[in-house]
This record gives structure tokens, C-alpha cells and sequence, in this order.
């Protein structure tokens, strides 16, 4: 039989004529690596005892034989069975008490891998039972078979054929990538026992062990990519220091008309800890809607500030920009800090007076939108960036500030909570610090999933409450009939709206509402397609309530502060991630009221029911995170697909938490012990990087 190299093409398989290997070029697979490589991603039970003329080298299976012949050979013990249609080799090199009792005539079930040797198969190290004169097997145990992703379910046995014919070469070329000795700490298998086990797993716990082994090499290798990365922004690149005093903390902190939280407060000590070392810090402040990340963040800018710097703030939006600017105003009542609003719109000459200030350094601290990074901003000595990404986080890139000063510190605000194992994986090279609970006193939301069915009732349930002086907001996946989906979340393709229980668009849902239960009620509708300056008047409007309810696409989700708006109604909620959702229901609990939010469910598709009953259970946004992540994935987390995460081909963010982490820590090591993976013990990871990068591993060569 010939040695298989990891290059050889498939055709080298013995059965495998061109013919053949043109199908296996059409699912990509030309060579023994791309065949190994190539992995089941499920696995199906077979029945048996199987007939050993069946039996294919490289499964595991399981027969019913009579023994014939017993042999000692020096190394191995050799049991010859026989079962009617064939017969086959047991071998043991370390014959277990069992296999030292069999005598010719006896009935055995014998479970194992079959392999190929001296153009024969062989059952290595079989388990073996005896079974009673003429009887049949006991309990049936079957074996499990891979099925192959793409592949017909006629074609799999095809496959499976030539893998099988591959796996019985004892020793696979297959690189090993992972350090043996991390392997044994984690207890996981090499590179080589797991392909092969991923392949014909001898049970469902070992299919799943190799799994998890190939999946712990993959995010050790991306945590590795991180690190690298991040250690060398660290190392190339120095920024302003920042220096509390406990002077400094006291007059900032006397700005607040409240104590800030014990939350509040890590988030401030973590920061704090960043802006005096000197290099640019680059961390992810996260938490709920409302539970005081624009305050810690303004901390930070007002530490910048006392130490000379200027401090930046750059919202999603114009409203957002002008809402986080009125609130500092009411902060910064009567300090010395010069603050300015740097809008998009509005006059060229107020534009540029307010550049030229900022140019000389005259302002300390400028919000604003996009605006801030246009060509021709340029601070004097920059020294934090506060981004406030909302729920657009998925997003995250650094943008370009222009500052004649070194590289500013970079603070990103996302109210979207993010799974550990995404914050570990895909943001893995920036900090996190986290914000768990609100300033105490905040209204609840009481959350209810509602059908079609009860909305007559339920609305006119809510009518009752704005006429005793709340506000609503309705919100609806698309603006009219037959229109885009505004929801970049929307996960049904077009042909969904073309049913007929497409989802109600916006304006629509406005007249059906004024002409029932909202008869003759101020009511306005809100979208992307209006001017800037009509959605800010209704938005001002509804602010003030003069308009009682907003029905509404999902752009009130980075929408303004209504703490009178207090009732929130979702329809075709079934369309929304579930931390959407969430955020959408963060607009109801801005006051001290207790909100409500009506759920419409109007698809009445299985999996929605259970789906949405999450959000009736808790209001704990990062456990919301990870139920969405585990029903949906992490593209559909992030709204949509969203460059930048990792292809995982093992590992799975919604249940490898534990993986992730063991990564993390054994990746920290490595890079602490050595940096530039210089070491031979290392070459096999720096190989797999390579493998996993390709060109882009100069970038963290480079960057
Ligand atoms: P976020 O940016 O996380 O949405 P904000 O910082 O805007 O939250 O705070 C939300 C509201 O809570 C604001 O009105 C703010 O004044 C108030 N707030 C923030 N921190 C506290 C605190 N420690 N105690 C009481 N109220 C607070
Ligand atoms: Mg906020």
C-alpha cells in the first residue's frame, strides 16, 4: 500500500479513478489533506452486528462471530472469528483477560476499528463479549457513521469509503499545530487522533472530544493573532498619560448630582488605569441602555481635560450628538471647561470659527457626529476619543482622528451586551469593561408576547394608559407595503414580504391605529426616508407630548430620551434578534415608571414562541445576548453580517465558553514567554497562523 502524503491527489486512493476524483474536485477536494480536512458535521448511528463482509477498514463496527483459530505471536495475541459470510483478524497487542479466555467454538461480539494490514483487515484491540450459546447479540449497539456536509446522501458512502481507505494508513500526514504539552494539560487529543477521530469516532463522546480539540487549536490560534496584534500596537505606539490626582476624582465626581454606582465605579477605576500608562488604551465600555456608560465616559474626558488634553465624543447620529451635548451642558453648568457641539449641518462660517478653536486648542471638549473625522478637523492635542456606537457596534473600527498630538486613547460605548465568547474571540484585542446594573430606582419593563388575536383588547388596554398621560412608541419592521425592511436584522428573505401576512409597514399601521384604538389621538409616524429636520421636529414633538404616540421603524432604537414614554408596542416581533428587541425595550424604562412592552407575535412559525418568551423571562441583556447567540448565531447577533468575525470551522461561540477561555489563558503565556513566536517549540503554531491568516498575518506582522 502506498504512503499517503497530505499532497498526494485523491486518485492516489486505491478505487479512485479519475472519474472519481473529477467528483471529489467538484466539492473541493483534490488532495489526502483537503480530504482529511474535510469533516462531518453530524453524525449518524448504523445498526448492527455487521456482516464481515462489510466491514470497511477504518469504521468502527461492531460483529456477531464464532471463534475459529487462537494465535500467540510474539507481540499480539490473534483471534480468528468467522460469521458466515466472512471471517476476520481480532488483534490485541495488550490482551485484556477477556481475550485470554477465548476458546475455538465460543460466540463473541467484538467492537472496534477496522483496519487494513498486509492486504487484509484486522480489528485492532477490540471490545469483546462473551455471548450465550446461540443467542443473539444482548443490547444492539450500533455504530456511527459521519455525514458529510454537501454531500449527497447517496454519494456518502462513497466518501466515507475513501476515508476509510485513507484512515487505515496508521500514521496520518497531519501536522500538528498545538504544543504536546498543552494538549495533555487540557486533556485534549492531538491534531492527528482527532482528524482521525472526526472522522470514524468510535462513540458520540469521542467525536465530540475531537471536536472540542480541534476547536481549543482554532481559538487558540485566533487568541494568539490577537495578542500578537495588540502587543505590537502597545509597543509601537505611545499616548498622552493622564494623571488622577484625588483632587482631580473630587471635582469631577462633584459634577454628578448623584454617587456614581459601585458598577460606575470599576468601569472608572479600569479606564483610570489605562490613560496614566502611557500607551493608547483601546477598550469596549458596555452595558445596558441607560445604566450610566455616557457618565463614566465623560468622566474619563474630564480627566483628560484637568490634564491639559482635549477630549472628544462622536455619536451615530445628529440627535444623539445634540442629546449627549444638552446633557454635558447640564453637567458642566459653570466649570471652565470650553466645550462645543461641532454639527454636519449648520452654517460653513460657524463651522469653521469652531475648527479653527478646536485647530488652536481652544475648545476642550467637542461632540459631534461623523463630522469629527472629516478632512479638515485636526485637534491639537488629542487626547481620548469616546465613541458612543449604540446598538451599531458591530461596527467597531478605529477611526481616524487627526490630533498633532500622539496616538489618543480610545473608549468605544455599546449598549448591545456581547457574549464573553465574542468579546474573548472577536474583539479579542481590545479591553472590556462592563457595566452590569442600573442606578437604583429605574422603572421595570414588563415584557408580554401578544397575538393577533388579542390586539384589539390589549390596544385599547394601552389607549387607556396614554389617555392618563403616558407616551407610546409602535414600532413596525418596515415603513409601507412592499417596502425594504428598515431592519437590518430582518432575517426573512424578500419573498416573505410578497405573502400575505407580510409584515405591517409603519405608515400603515398609523391609519389602522387612528381609525381604532387610537382614534383621535396625536399621533405622528417616524422613518429613515424623512428629511433630518422633520424627523427631529417629531422627534422634538413626541419629547414634549404633543404627540402621544410615535409608530415608528426601528430608528427609535438610537432614538432620543422620553422618560413620559413609557409603553413600547413590537410588531412582528418574530422578526427581530432578541437583543434587539432588548435595546427597542430600553426606551421604555427611562423614567421612574415602570414601562410595558407588547410583544406581537404575528408569524406563528414554531420557533418564535420560545424565542420571544425569553424576553417575558429576564431583563438581563447579556443573558438575552447569549440565548440570541446560541438560537441564532453570532451574524445574525450583530444584525447583519458583519465583516470581522472569525470563520470558525470548529468552534462554536454559542457553547465553547470554556474553550475559549482555556485559549485566552494558554495564548496569554505563550506570548508573555515569547512574543514574536520565536522558539521551535512554537514554529508549529506559527505555521498554523499562517495557515489560518494567510497574507493577512503581516498585518499583525505590521500593524
Ligand atoms: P447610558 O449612556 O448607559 O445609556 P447614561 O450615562 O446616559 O447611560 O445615564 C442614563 C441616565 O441615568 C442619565 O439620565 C444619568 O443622568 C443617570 N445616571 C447615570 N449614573 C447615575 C447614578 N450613578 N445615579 C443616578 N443616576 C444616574
Ligand atoms: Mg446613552
Amino acid at each position: 500500500m502506498r504512503l499517503f502524503r497530505a499532497d498526494s491527489p485523491i486518485q492516489y486512493v486505491r478505487g479512485v479513478g479519475p472519474r472519481r476524483a473529477e467528483w471529489f474536485a467538484q466539492h473541493d477536494l483534490r488532495t489526502i489533506g483537503d480530504l482529511l480536512d474535510f469533516f462531518p458535521t453530524r453524525y449518524v448511528t448504523q445498526g448492527g452486528p455487521f456482516a464481515i463482509e462489510n466491514l470497511q477498514p477504518g469504521m468502527t463496527a461492531r460483529i456477531l462471530a464464532d471463534v475459529l483459530k487462537i494465535r500467540h505471536r510474539p507481540t499480539s495475541l490473534v483471534v480468528l472469528v468467522h460469521d458466515g459470510t466472512d471471517a476476520i483478524q481480532l488483534r490485541w497487542f495488550q490482551p485484556p483477560p477477556i481475550a485470554e479466555a477465548l476458546r475455538p467454538g465460543m460466540r463473541v461480539s467484538a467492537e472496534g476499528r477496522v483496519q487494513e494490514f498486509d492486504d487484509r483487515i484486522e480489528m485492532i484491540q477490540p471490545l469483546v463479549e462473551f455471548v450465550p450459546e446461540g443467542g443473539a447479540a444482548g443490547n444492539e449497539k450500533s455504530v456511527i457513521v459521519g455525514v458529510y456536509p454537501g454531500v449527497a446522501e447517496k454519494q456518502q458512502p462513497r466518501i466515507r469509503d475513501v476515508v476509510a481507505t485513507v484512515l487505515a494508513q496508521s500514521r496520518l500526514p497531519i501536522a500538528e499545530c498545538v504544543p504536546p504539552p498543552l494538549l495533555a494539560r487540557r486533556r485534549l487529543m492531538s491534531r492527528h487522533d482527532a482528524v482521525r477521530a472526526m472522522h470514524a469516532p468510535k462513540d458520540m463522546r469521542q467525536a465530540d472530544h475531537a471536536r472540542r480539540s480541534l476547536a481549543y487549536e482554532e481559538f487558540l490560534l485566533i487568541e494568539l493573532a490577537m495578542m500578537m496584534r495588540r502587543a505590537k500596537r502597545v509597543s509601537i505606539q505611545t499616548a498622552p498619560r493622564i494623571h488622577l490626582t484625588p483632587e482631580i476624582d473630587q471635582r469631577i465626581r462633584k459634577r454628578f448630582p448623584f454617587e456614581l454606582t459601585s458598577a460606575q465605579n470599576g468601569a472608572i477605576r479600569e479606564i483610570g488605569h489605562d490613560l496614566q500608562a502611557g500607551r493608547p488604551m483601546t477598550r469596549l465600555l458596555q452595558g445596558d441602555v441607560g445604566c450610566g456608560k455616557t457618565v463614566v465616559a465623560l468622566y474619563a474626558c474630564l480627566a483628560a481635560i484637568a490634564s491639559g488634553f482635549q477630549a472628544a465624543i462622536m455619536a451615530p447620529t445628529e440627535i444623539l450628538a445634540s442629546q449627549h451635548f444638552a446633557k454635558i451642558e447640564q453637567y458642566l453648568a459653570g466649570s471652565r471647561v470650553r466645550r462645543a457641539l461641532l454639527r454636519g449641518a449648520g452654517s460653513r462660517a460657524d463651522r469653521a470659527a469652531g475648527l479653527a478653536k478646536i485647530d488652536r486648542g481652544e475648545i476642550d471638549l467637542v461632540v459631534g457626529t461623523h463630522a469629527l473625522i472629516q478632512k479638515d478637523v485636526a485637534f491639537q492635542n488629542l487626547a481620548l476619543v469616546v465613541v458612543d456606537e449604540q446598538h451599531r457596534f458591530g461596527v467597531l473600527q478605529r477611526h481616524a482622528f487627526r490630533s498633532k498630538g500622539p496616538t489618543p486613547h480610545y473608549l468605544v460605548m455599546t449598549a448591545t451586551p456581547i457574549p464573553r465568547t465574542l468579546s474573548m474571540t472577536v474583539f479579542g484585542d481590545l479591553d472590556v469593561s462592563t457595566i452590569r446594573s442600573s442606578p437604583p430606582g429605574r422603572g421595570k419593563v414588563h415584557t408580554r408576547v401578544i397575538t393577533p388575536d388579542d390586539w384589539q383588547r390589549e390596544l385599547e388596554l394601552v389607549r387607556a394608559r396614554i389617555d392618563s398621560g403616558e407616551q407610546v412608541y409602535v414600532v413596525c419592521p418596515r415603513i409601507g407595503a412592499g417596502e425594504e425592511e428598515e431592519n437590518s436584522a430582518a432575517r426573512e428573505p424578500r419573498a416573505f414580504a410578497e405573502k400575505s401576512d407580510a409584515p405591517i409597514g409603519a405608515v400603515k399601521m398609523a391609519e389602522t391605529l387612528q381609525a381604532g384604538p387610537f382614534r383621535g389621538l396625536p399621533l405622528a409616524v417616524l422613518h429613515g426616508r424623512m428629511t433630518q429636520a422633520e424627523k427631529d421636529r417629531i422627534m422634538r414633538e413626541f419629547a414634549a407630548g404633543k404627540i402621544r404616540a410615535l409608530v415608528s421603524t426601528t430608528i427609535v432604537e438610537v432614538g432620543v430620551d422620553v422618560p413620559n414614554a413609557t409603553i413600547m408596542v413590537i410588531e412582528n416581533a418574530e422578526r427581530y434578534g432578541l437583543s434587539q428587541l432588548h435595546q427597542l425595550r430600553g426606551r421604555v424604562c427611562r423614567g421612574v415608571r415602570d414601562g410595558l412592552c407588547l410583544l406581537v407575535r404575528r408569524d406563528r412559525g414554531e420557533a418564535a414562541g420560545p424565542r420571544l418568551q425569553v424576553m417575558t423571562r429576564t431583563l438581563d441583556g447579556f443573558r438575552i445576548a447569549e440565548e440570541d447567540l446560541k438560537l441564532r448565531g453570532p451574524g445574525e447577533l450583530f444584525g447583519t453580517k458583519q465583516h470581522g468575525l472569525p470563520e470558525l470551522h470548529m468552534g462554536d461561540l454559542a457553547m465553547d465558553f470554556p474553550l475559549v477561555e482555556a485559549a485566552r489563558d494558554d495564548a496569554a503565556a505563550i506570548v508573555r514567554d515569547d512574543p514574536q513566536l520565536k522558539k521551535p517549540p512554537h514554529q508549529a503554531l506559527l505555521a498554523g497562523l499562517r495557515k489560518m491568516f494567510g497574507e493577512k498575518l503581516a498585518l499583525i506582522d505590521a500593524a
